[in-house]
Formats: structure tokens, sequence, C-alpha cells
């Protein structure tokens, strides 16, 4: 059975603003007060795992460790079947430059990939989230989302963030970048992992 989250505040394990934004939007109705990873000064570990669980186990634990109250941590990734599945874990690489993360530079590369091997249309794709949620004592439950679609091109739309411009969601004839934020977080992969959550450890 699932152990319930019964405490009054929740690390989570990012120092990603938008991240921490959507997760207490998420978290409003339960009268939870929600702390970051960076207001506790708490360092990002090196996520050294192949999975996207393996990774968010690792932010999740090492910041329960460290702050000895539940903690919260969410691994994602873009999954591109012409590719093998890649970025995948690697997703977050792909944009990382000596000056920061340039996603105009990794979505540029996952088409110029796809145009290499003339990948046929639809190119299916699948957007990914893992949820970990993190004890002190060493427990963990893990809560999985997904979405299905394909990668467009080109870039379409300005809202959102990451790979938004070229992921068009099964159904749909907009982007990702196309959607309001909140309308995406409905159906996301991160949405759905969270309805699961909720569902299971918090309402
Ligand atoms: P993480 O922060 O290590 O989980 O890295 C996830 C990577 O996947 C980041 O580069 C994100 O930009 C990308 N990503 C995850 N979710 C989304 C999404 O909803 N839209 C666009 N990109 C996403």
């Amino acid at each position: 059975m699932t152990r319930r989250f019964d405490g009054d505040r929740l690390v989570v394990a990012t120092h990603n603003r938008g991240k921490l934004e959507e997760i207490a939007k998420l978290l409003e109705p339960f009268a939870v007060t929600v702390l970051s990873a960076a207001d506790f000064g708490l360092p990002e570990p090196a996520e050294t795992e192949t999975t996207f669980a393996g990774n968010a186990r690792i932010k999740a634990h090492a910041a329960a460790k460290a702050t000895g109250l539940v903690a919260l941590a969410d691994d994602s990734g873009l999954e591109i079947d012409a590719l093998g599945g890649a970025p995948g874990v690697y997703t977050a690489d792909w944009a990382e430059t000596p000056e920061g993360r340039d996603f105009v530079m990794a979505m540029t590369r996952v088409w110029a990939e796809l145009e290499t091997i003339s990948a046929p249309e639809p190119r299916r794709a699948r957007f990914r989230c893992t949820l970990v949620l993190a004890w002190p004592d060493g427990h963990d439950e893990v809560f999985e989302g997904a979405i299905e679609g394909r990668v467009t091109w080109p870039m379409r739309g300005d809202q959102g963030h990451g790979y938004d411009p070229i992921f068009q969601p099964e159904g749909y004839e907009q982007t990702f970048a196309e959607m309001d934020r909140w309308q995406k977080n409905e159906m996301s992969h991160r949405g759905r992992a969270f309805q699961k959550m909720v569902a299971a450890a918090f309402a």
C-alpha cells in the first residue's frame, strides 16, 4: 500500500523555479507548505542513473536525508521512437552549452538527426515524467506519467519551456508551446504523474 504524506512541509528537490511553481499550484488544495532545495541551500546531486526513476530517486533521497523532511523530485524527458528512445534521460544534456541551456540548439539537433535517417512521418514520441516521494527513513513511492505525440518541425509557439515548440500531443493540432500553460499541465506527463501521486498519497 502507498505510504501517505501526513506532514505539513514538503521539500521539492529542484532548483528550477518553473517546476516549483507548477508543483506548488498542484498541491494548493492540500495545505502543504512547499519548500525548495534552494531554500535549504542544497547542492544538486549528479544524475548518474540511466532511468528517470533512478535519477528522481537520487534527487529525492538526497533532499530528504539533508532536511529530515519528506522530499519530492521529478525527472522527465522526451523519447523519440525513430531515435531509439533518445534523448530520453539525456534530454536536458542535449541542451547543455558552456553558457547554459540552449533548447533551440537541442530541438535543431532532434530535427537534424531525424532528417539524417529520413524518419517517416509521423515521428512518434512521448514525454515521460517520474515523480519520487522520499521519506527521511529511506522509504519511497514512485509515480509515472506519459503523454504520446509526435515531433513536428518547424518549432511553433512561444509558451512553455524546453522542447515544447516541437511536441504535438496526440489528438491536438497545437504544440505544447502553443497551449496555455495550465491547459498543458492538465494533460501533460507531469500532470498525469501528479494526479496519480495526489490520489494515492495526498487525497
Ligand atoms: P530534468 O530536469 O532532469 O528532469 O530534465 C528534463 C528535460 O526534459 C529538460 O531538458 C526539459 O526541458 C525537458 N522536458 C521535460 N518536461 C518537458 C515539457 O513538459 N516540455 C518540454 N520539455 C520538457
